[in-house]
């Protein structure tokens, strides 16, 4: 992916009273069995989860379960109005609690009480409710809102794109402060259901399946909807509105694939099919090396050629930006986003510092790909890459497994991410390898992980200690020495014929 608000860390400013949680909301601390039970009062909730490179993203003291989206949305003046329902479960006793959101809030009810809001620091709406928050008690949060999404800026930035047609709302790691208010950290995933009225004639695609034909509705106007039972991290929910081909299909094993394409291509339109039409195929092929696919649908979005520069992995359905078709079909990019869908989707980073977690696989899986497509091994892809950043090049200096917040998309993260699963390949063999893949998208299935837990996973699988290997390719700064290329250094390796396809989809997603 690629478009990100670095300003967010600049202008964190935690103005809610109230301590970091860290931890998983829902995961309490024990209470002490047979102590005294001592009353506390009311706390507001934490204004995020603690993450390190964005302490105040998601909010403390509550865990969702489901979000129920239901908008309506004009693509000439860009208006975005509705109500979001919140169904969420207190995981502490509230006096208030924080929701992570940006549009203009007309209202806020807390289990059908009005409850006051204020706005703090870069995205925060602090909500009151008029009665105390019990832990343990379930909570239906409505809040009714409207807005201009494309002209409401944190730091001069909005990560909701208006296209000419439509509008895109599909960026990492911050997306939903511009439609929806929700708990936005990984950490915190739901159900959601989605729904948009536009005028009749703009397609609205979103996340999982449609349980019902889009329905006419009074004023020439028609409603979407859009479903997705699985747990999802609120920066993977997207919207694309606009003027879309939608191409429906079953796979052979029966899942829906949803496909569609901006009829803004023109030319391009061919290779995005020509790409994105594999999507099954890739699946089913990543399904035998990752584990069970771990999704209710699939697809893909060939976005307006006035979207976004880059590619997400959109949960059951990427988002492709128009860059990837200029010079033919590219099943790389597809590859890699859909890699993504085990690696950053069913199994999310449990703090953004863990972004190797996704990009290093999801990069990893093109350079396997290669090797599947005859297009030059993964060892020939690591051999031509490494000799491509000279021992003195600045990529060698940032640290994938702890790239900073700012450079949480740098290249290095992807490339040298993907250098390491090779180097850790080596290291274990194959058939080491490719028991920990699939064991850890098990392991962590709709959950969370962190590079520490896969280490050890890797460990246990392997029967070797890692520590050498982990610290020097992910944490420490410079070319790591490589026997293999060592050995061949007298010749520069040839470049395999994937890897113009790999580098040119690297430039758009990284930078
Ligand atoms: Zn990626």
């Amino acid at each position: 992916m690629r478009r990100m608000f670095t300003a967010a860390t600049a202008a964190l400013t935690l103005t809610t009273a109230g301590t970091m949680l860290a931890g998983t909301p829902g995961q309490a601390a024990p209470t002490g069995w047979g102590r005294p039970v001592v009353t506390a009062a009311p706390q507001p909730g934490a204004p995020g989860l603690g993450d390190t490179y964005f302490p105040d993203y998601g909010n403390g003291g509550y865990d969702v379960e489901h979000y129920d989206v239901r908008l309506r949305y004009d693509p000439a003046s860009d208006q975005l109005s509705g109500t979001t329902t919140i169904l969420a479960t207190a995981t502490q006793d509230l006096s208030a609690f924080n929701l992570d959101f940006l549009l203009d809030v007309e209202s806020v009810r807390v289990n059908g009480w009005a409850a006051t809001t204020t706005t703090a620091g870069a995205h925060e709406l602090v909500v009151t409710p008029a009665r105390t928050v019990t832990r343990g008690q379930q909570l239906t949060i409505v809040v009714r809102y409207t807005g201009i999404p494309s002209e409401t800026l944190v730091g001069g930035y909005t990560g909701w794109t208006r296209t000419d047609d439509g509008a895109l709302a599909v960026n990492e790691p911050e997306s939903a402060w511009w439609w929806f208010p929700s708990n936005d950290h990984p950490l915190d995933k739901a159900t959601f259901d989605i729904s948009v009225s536009v005028p009749t004639g703009v397609e609205v695609i979103s996340n999982g399946v449609q349980p019902r034909p889009p329905a006419a509705e009074a004023g020439n106007r028609t409603r979407w909807i859009w479903r997705t039972t699985s747990p999802t991290a609120p920066y993977l929910a997207f919207l694309a509105i606009g003027q879309y081909d939608i191409v429906t299909e079953t796979t052979p094993g029966g899942q829906p694939v949803v496909n569609a394409y901006s009829t803004s291509l023109g030319a391009l339109g061919p290779a995005a099919r020509a790409s994105i039409e594999r999507t099954a195929e890739i699946v089913d092929w990543e399904s035998g090396i990752f584990g069970p696919y771990p999704f209710e649908a699939q697809g893909g979005v060939a976005g307006p050629v006035d979207g976004i520069g880059f590619a997400l992995e959109t949960q059951t359905r990427p988002v492709y930006g128009p860059g990837f078709w200029r010079r033919g079909a590219n099943t790389y990019v597809v590859t890699h986003e859909l890699a993504h869908q085990w690696f950053g989707d069913s199994v999310s980073v449990a703090d953004w510092r863990n972004i190797w977690l996704n990009e290093g696989f999801a990069s990893y899986a093109e350079w396997l790909w290669s090797e599947e497509q005859g297009e030059g091994t993964a060892q020939e892809v690591f051999d031509f890459a490494y000799a491509s950043y000279p021992a003195d090049d600045e990529f060698w200096q940032v640290l994938p497994g702890d790239p900073g917040a700012a450079r949480i998309f740098d290249n290095a993260v992807y490339d040298r991410g993907a250098m390491t699963l090779h180097q850790l390949r080596l290291a274990v063999g194959d058939d080491a390898f490719f028991e920990i893949l699939p064991a850890w998208t098990a392991e962590h299935r709709y959950g969370n992980g962190t590079i520490e837990q896969f280490q050890a996973l890797a460990e246990q699988i392997s029967g070797l200690d890692l520590d050498d290997l982990f610290t020097t390719w992910l944490f420490t700064a410079g070319r790591p020495d490589v026997a293999t290329t060592a050995r061949k250094a007298t010749t520069a390796p040839t470049a395999p014929k994937s890897w113009v396809k790999i580098s040119e989809s690297h430039d758009l997603l990284s930078h």
